[in-house]
């Protein structure tokens, strides 16, 4: 037996994220949860409530803002009230750096409204300061039933505690290499960093840790001896991942590989925009990782052939482009209409070549004439050939053929 997609899920405690009705849960055995964050200034309400709803609308089932200021802190009960006027009941996490204990505690309205807190154990105050400081945002977590995600990054790691780790180093007989030194600080930041957190009376169930780092082995490699060390649920992530094509290159081929190995319970895929950029295309990315990978199902799937000397027009292209665009459009509704939907998948190929082979392996395909074919396009709906389309209007037909199959 050739066991396909086997894979073991790491074990680890679950952690409830909620906002009214809306409870969204992290680890354990629960499917992993996309999540994404805002890049509007928070104290926006307007512009934040519309991303936020725009990411949540997306498929993003956690929403991180900064919450950097004072003015940011005053706006996101504002922004929580338009998100309720809007229908909207994505939970809301506040990330916080160097001042979110004194924010969290002079705006109780702010540290109400949000769900879940981001603590970075680097960014919040050096030495005694760091303890107290720490301690403070932990007891505001605590005091609002708010669960917390110690995010730790290598770009903002606790340098006492990265002196202390290569202290004991050199004394070590063998000292480990630098590379290792730093992977070992940003386990021990996270993992003390909560164990600090229990001890102030965080429920250990209210925690969750990230180690982030920007390169793909850096990473694999800090997340697999993390998992070993601890049971907290685990968000994934490449910081700084980049823009276009190498940010999204770079977080699949990380997120995969861990996430085949059973670890990992949210991710977030930090893509730079591109100027004038669509940010929920950080979600559309992540929903591909894992649909892709068989762990989630969030729409049909379009399998398409790349084309090539056998297909000299565009369209097959042009029509798979406009499949996918009109799939991605409905769903919002069909998800709530036909349950199990988003297990379809609708082949478009170029040609006869593995045009009605790959057609017959999806619930509904076409194969579109190649070069020198009969100007005829046979569609096959669950493995069947069901009729073949000809003519100027290909594209509108095989649409509607979609839209009869979802609705039968
Ligand atoms: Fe080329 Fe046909 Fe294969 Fe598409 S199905 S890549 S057009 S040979």
């Amino acid at each position: 037996e050739i066991a396909c997609g086997a894979r073991t899920r790491r074990i680890a405690r679950s952690v409830k994220i909620s906002y009214k009705d809306r409870i969204v849960v992290v680890g354990g055995d629960a499917p992993v949860v996309i999540q994404s964050m805002t890049n509007t200034d928070t104290a926006d309400v307007i512009g934040t409530a519309i991303q936020i709803k725009d990411l949540a609308r997306a498929g993003s089932e956690l929403v991180r803002i900064t919450v950097n200021n004072p003015e940011a802190a005053q706006a996101v009960p504002a922004i929580r009230e338009q998100l309720d006027r809007m229908g909207i009941d994505v939970p809301l996490v506040g990330d916080f750096h160097y001042n979110g204990h004194t924010l969290l505690k002079d705006f109780p309205e702010c540290a109400q409204a949000l769900s879940k807190y981001r603590i970075n154990p680097g960014n919040v105050g050096q030495g005694a300061k760091r303890d107290t400081q720490f301690a403070q945002m932990i007891e505001m977590a605590c005091r609002y039933s708010k669960p917390v995600r110690i995010g730790v990054n290598w770009g903002s790691l606790d340098q006492n505690l990265l002196a202390r780790i290569m202290d004991e180093n050199s004394q070590r007989a063998t000292p480990l290499s630098a590379q290792t030194v730093m992977y070992q600080a940003l386990i021990t930041s996270a993992i003390e960093s909560a164990q600090r957190a229990e001890e102030l009376g965080m429920p250990g169930d209210q925690i969750i840790l990230s180690c982030k780092v920007s390169g793909v082995q850096d990473l694999i490699a800090v997340y697999r001896e993390i998992s070993q060390h601890c049971d907290y649920p685990l968000h994934l992530g490449l910081t700084e991942a980049g823009m276009g094509s190498k940010g999204i290159v770079a977080s699949t081929a990380a997120l995969s590989v861990l996430l085949q190995e059973g670890i990992g319970d949210t991710i977030r895929i930090s893509l730079t925009p591109e100027p004038g950029g669509d940010r929920c295309k950080e979600v559309f990315v992540a929903q591909e990782i894992l649909q892709t990978m068989g762990l989630r199902k969030f729409m049909p799937m379009v399998i398409a052939c790349p084309g090539c000397g056998r297909t000299t027009s565009t369209v097959f292209q042009e029509l798979a482009d406009d499949i996918q665009s009109f799939l991605r459009e409905q769903m919002p509704v069909w998800k709530e209409q036909y349950p199990g939907v988003e297990g379809m998948n609708v082949a478009v190929m170029g040609c006869i070549v593995n045009g009605p082979g790959e057609s017959k392996h999806a619930h509904i395909g076409i194969s579109l004439p190649g070069t020198g074919e009969s100007p005829a396009a046979p569609v096959f709906i669950d493995g069947v050939k069901a009729m073949t389309l000809r003519g100027d209007n290909i594209a509108q037909d095989f649409q509607k053929i979609v839209l009869d199959y979802v609705q039968s």
